[in-house]
């Protein structure tokens, strides 16, 4: 029985209510330096000389360059209207810079439910979609390790983050640098054995759609605020490296980005040879007709059973389902995190 579980907004917020999803994510907030705990300054470049990018958003605020009617929206919905960058970080590299901020300084601590799912999917090879760009999953496995030896001359051991297969071609991404081919080496058939297919991309992603070449690497392995920076410079041409981070909500939107669409033939794939899916926290909001349609499609005779996660279930949220999958559906209302507790697997190393 393989099972892929498919997390929507609901699954993150259930587990760490104060962890930024999606709706935290407007310009207002990120401009709050309340989010930030003790961190006042924030620096685009280094903290010696930067300007304070709090700031420099708040000027920008104050003299119209930033419109003030999308300060109140959803970032997902308002980043392409940000103004683009010429040749130096823009005002979006400088948002996109207070959401890797933002990501950073939340997260306290191992949730000890979630890592046993992900211990046990790598085991099971289940899988896992999610249509939340927040980085909730890599932190978890970040913080679980994968219990191999490991050289104390190396800064980063190959913690559970090397099992991640994001589902994309490694064409998409850099060719593996010394310490991921070392990882790759003692991980052996471990190394990318658990998929997580974001079909939004992710806060933490970046790329530079001149080479073609996308970093999704575990986050923070280069330090935070690389994964959006580098700084921002692509490595090989210099030109300003672009966040994969994208509200998809109509397919055509999927098939205009390489690394995006490639996340959707996979879950396509996947989807059609999974026997069970796991839905947590997701809607399946009629107006989100991409997702609609994968769904639809990869409806087929391997799958058997479709568990329903939500504290609403049992309602519109039960009657979407069901209208997609029809008796395969059963209901369990209640929230991801007790479900989580109440399904604890037991770790086996
Ligand atoms: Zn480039």
């Amino acid at each position: 029985m393989r099972t892929a579980y498919f997390l929507g907004a609901g699954a993150s917020y259930s587990l760490l209510p104060n962890f930024p999803l999606s709706r935290d994510l407007t310009i207002e907030r990120l401009l709050d330096r309340r989010n930030y705990a003790q961190e006042s300054y924030m620096a685009i470049e280094s903290q010696e000389r930067g300007p304070d990018v709090i700031t420099e958003l708040r000027e920008a605020v104050a003299s119209g360059r930033l419109p003030a009617e999308i300060l109140g929206a959803r970032l997902e919905d308002v980043l392409d209207r940000l103004p683009p960058a010429e040749g130096v970080p823009g005002l979006r590299e400088r948002v996109l810079y207070l959401v890797m901020k933002r990501l950073t300084l939340t997260v306290d601590g191992s949730l000890g439910a979630l890592s046993s799912l992900l211990w046990n999917a790598q085991r099971a090879g289940d899988l896992f979609l999610t249509t939340n760009y927040d980085t909730l999953l890599e932190w978890e496995l970040g913080l679980m390790g994968a219990g191999f030896q490991w050289s104390p001359l190396d800064a980063v051991g190959p913690d559970a983050r090397y099992w991640l297969d994001w589902g994309v071609p490694a064409s998409l991404e850099p060719p593996l640098d010394g310490r991921d081919a070392r990882a790759k080496q003692i991980l052996g058939a471990a190394w990318a054995s658990l998929p997580i297919l974001k079909l939004h991309g992710s806060v933490s992603w970046s790329g530079c759609p001149t080479c073609n070449l996308y970093d999704l690497d575990p986050l923070f392995k280069d330090g935070a605020t690389d994964s959006i920076g580098g700084w921002l410079a692509c490595k090989r041409c210099q030109r300003l490296r672009q966040p994969v981070f994208v509200p998809p909500v109509h397919r055509k939107d999927v098939a205009s980005h390489p690394v995006i669409r490639a996340i959707w033939d996979r879950a396509q794939g996947e989807l059609r040879r999974t026997n069970r899916i796991v839905f947590a926290g997701f809607s399946l909001d009629p107006s989100d007709t991409a997702v609609r349609s994968l769904l639809e499609e990869t409806n087929g005779p391997n799958l058997q059973a479709v568990v329903v996660v939500d504290p609403a279930a049992e309602g519109e949220i039960g009657d979407r389902f069901r209208a997609l999958y029809g008796s395969k559906v059963s209901l369990r209302s209640e929230s991801w995190a007790a479900f989580l507790e109440s399904h604890r697997p037991i770790h086996t190393a």
